[in-house]
């Protein structure tokens, strides 16, 4: 006859005491451990919608879309498709927001029935338009985080001090002008590369 060794013994006992290593799932909701790398989820209050979570994503799982909401206000819709993250991480090691805007969880529980409508998350952010040509500059929160990070020089950008004034409430909300002459009365205006380039090389009178 073969005895079982200590080892086993012990591992028996250990498991009488402690109760089965595994859940009783799917009767009881399994709680993964705490350093489970389960799927990433955006922080809406702390995402800036800067993209660069979209730029390093090995699986083109994180999308964005640029839209006219039904309220005429610019938005960006970040999206994170559930169902081709591979969970590497890498989004929340770029996120530029204290790797806060994005972040992995323990979630690991991703079936589905509607693949289309239920494989994808989303949250929206504000953009910020050219007030000159409408042309998308960034979103409003990616500008203020701009701004706040490099403190006073942001006053030699009228772009960056007044997304901060707004930001801030100091300052009325942008009226994109009617004229679109790239004239002086433009320079001291929220505006997107070009814009600011023609602004201050070709100004009119
Ligand atoms: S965890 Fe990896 S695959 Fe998933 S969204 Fe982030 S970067 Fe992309
Ligand atoms: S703030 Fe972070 S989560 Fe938001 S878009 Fe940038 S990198 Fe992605």
């Amino acid at each position: 006859m073969k005895y079982p060794k200590i080892r086993e013994l012990v591992e028996a006992i250990k498991a009488v005491i402690k109760g089965p290593y595994t859940s009783k799932f799917p009767q009881e909701p399994h709680k993964p451990h705490p350093n489970f790398r389960g799927q990433p989820k955006f922080n809406d209050n702390k995402c800036v919608g800067c993209l660069a979570c979209e730029e390093v994503c090995p699986a083109s799982a994180i999308a964005h879309r640029d839209i006219i909401d039904d309220k005429e206000n610019p938005k960006r819709v970040m999206i994170h498709y559930t169902d081709t993250c591979i969970f590497c991480g890498e989004c929340e090691a770029a996120c530029i927001s204290n790797h806060e805007g994005i972040k992995l969880s323990n979630d690991w529980e991703l079936s589905f029935f509607d693949r289309k409508n239920d494989s994808y998350e989303t949250i929206e952010k504000e953009l910020q338009l050219c007030e000159v040509c409408g042309e998308v500059i960034a979103c409003k929160d990616h500008l203020k985080w701009i701004a706040t990070k490099i403190g006073e020089l942001a006053y030699s950008n009228p772009t960056l001090y007044l997304s901060r004034l707004r930001s801030l409430g100091i300052i009325d909300e942008n009226i994109i002008s009617a004229l679109k002459d790239q004239g002086r009365s433009d320079r001291v205006k929220i505006l997107c590369a070009r814009c600011r380039r023609e602004t201050t090389l070709t100004t009119k009178e």
